[in-house]
């Protein structure tokens, strides 16, 4: 093995300008996306060391390649700083493997973690058959349709889907074990499928007669978030968690919006109804209504946490600051800030990060602006000074060169700090409720890697405790500190 990765290592080093050149300019093998990203990033001036690289959307799949292309294009974003993934597709099985393989290949032998997107293989336990529905009284089958458009059925009707759903991530998992191809990092985006809680999941499901007799008190909500959760946990074990940590016990695997946090969730996804939904538990922050959520993290054996920081645009409007910036700011601070001081030390934070805003309707409201994009660099700093590990930008289209070019500039200037991000705990996860000043910070043994962002107009020093000692935080906008504690 060790001879190979010397051989790659020759390899790539002795690619001349005019392959690339070639490649890069005149015949892109890859998509247009990834070129984007080679295009707006610059290779690191800080090494990462063995710190997790950066996750994008676009350099997911980057397209049949062979081996040569394909440890070109691996190598060049490694030195970015940026990973590839590529996803399994159980309806194309023979073709996402052998796509998948070629760059699965090319990362191990550079000795790289081989990461992958399992996003199809998790659906659908409510694939539409009559089996999985609710019945009413009258023996009358009947679906939640609150949901989009998928047919959500009984959550005690789907556990003869779970051997099929599991296949579907073996059959992968097999071919790379056989292979002798480890795995780093996997994920997937199972959302809008199996034991839901939210919309009008609780009002349907109290009217199946199964629902009723398995959950006791499902009338109330509590009870029957709880069971859901668990349920929806359990599934996630069986199907995804389980069948890769078997063969690959030291793989990252985790889910979209799957991450640990203090029971209450700060913000709603695209699927989720706008508001709240009638009678059930909340709390209050200006004019948000925070849901209760319970922590299904622990029992998917997933072994890392997966927040979701967006823009959506439902945010700006629940916060009447006049610092437009801050009503993002504060929100998604709140999010990242929760998840931080919730999630263990040794359990790494991977979070999906967005700038524009998300889910805006068709004729946006021309009050609701846009996060500054200064603003947004200032967020990512603060939420890597309070436990994210790195970010998973998620983005497409026109917006895809800004995004990108955003976090990669916080992610390549952060990594001058690896022992801080690497070993480092986390001092202060307060978020101001009103705008003002904002300090995070990582300390390591006796020194403190500080932030500090103002969002109000006060530039005196600021006392806050690290530790045991009370220091002062001078004003130092755009900038990073390093101070000794005394
Ligand atoms: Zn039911």
């Amino acid at each position: 093995m060790k001879v190979k990765i010397l051989w790659a290592i020759i390899t790539l080093c002795t690619y001349n300008l005019s392959f690339a050149e070639k490649t890069m300019n005149n015949n892109p093998k890859w998509t247009e996306q990834v070129q984007t990203v080679l295009d707006v990033t610059k290779p690191l001036v800080y090494n990462r060391g063995n710190r997790l690289p950066l996750f994008t959307n676009l350099t997911s799949d980057p397209g049949q390649l062979d081996d040569k292309s394909a440890g070109y294009l691996v190598y060049e974003l490694n030195k970015r700083g940026i990973g590839i993934i590529c996803s399994w597709s159980p309806g194309k099985r023979e073709e996402s493997l052998s796509q998948a393989m070629v760059i699965a290949r090319a990362q191990q032998k550079l000795g790289l973690s081989v990461n992958i997107n399992a996003t199809s293989c998790m659906y659908s336990f409510f694939n539409g058959d009559e089996r999985t529905a609710h019945i009413d009284e009258n023996g009358n089958a009947f679906f939640d349709t609150t949901l989009w458009s998928q047919k959500m059925g009984c959550p005690f009707a789907i556990d003869f889907r779970k051997q099929d759903i599991r296949e579907q991530i073996e059959y992968f998992a097999r071919a790379y074990e056989n292979e002798g191809i480890d795995i780093g990092f996997i994920w997937a985006d199972w959302e809008i499928d199996g034991p839901l809680e939210v919309n009008g999941a609780h009002e349907t499901s109290k009217k199946c007669v199964r629902c009723r007799n398995n959950i006791k008190n499902i009338d109330d909500f509590s009870v029957f978030q709880k069971k859901i959760r668990e349920m929806r946990s359990y599934l996630q074990y069986y199907v995804y968690s389980e069948p890769i940590l078997s063969r690959f016990p030291n793989a990252l695997v985790g889910n979209y919006a799957v991450y640990p946090h203090n029971g209450y969730r700060y913000w709603l996804d695209y699927f989720e109804a706008d508001e709240y939904v009638d009678g059930q538990p909340y709390i209050k922050d200006h004019r948000a209504k925070y849901r209760t959520w319970y922590n299904d993290y622990p029992s998917t054996g997933y072994t890392y946490a997966m927040p979701t920081v967006y823009t959506w645009y439902r945010i700006f409007n629940w916060y009447d600051f006049d610092n437009p910036d801050y009503r993002w700011f504060y929100n998604m601070l709140l999010v990242a800030s929760n998840a931080g001081k919730s999630t263990p030390a040794n359990i790494p934070i991977i979070t999906f990060v967005r700038w524009h805003t998300t889910d805006a309707p068709e004729k946006p409201d021309p009050n609701v602006k846009q996060f500054g994009s200064e603003a947004y660099q200032e967020l990512l700093w603060h939420m890597l000074l309070r436990g994210t590990d790195t970010f998973f930008v998620w983005c497409g289209g026109e917006e895809t060169s800004e995004e990108v070019r955003l976090v990669h500039e916080v992610y390549a200037e952060a990594q001058q700090y690896g022992e801080f991000l690497g070993k480092g705990m986390p001092v202060n996860f307060d978020v101001p409720e009103y705008p003002g000043t904002v300090i995070s910070g990582l300390v390591l043994r006796d020194r403190v890697l500080i932030r500090r962002t103002d969002f109000g107009t006060s530039h005196k020093p600021v006392e806050i405790i690290i530790g045991v000692q009370k220091i002062s935080v001078e004003y130092a906008p755009g900038i990073c500190r390093i101070i000794e504690l005394p």
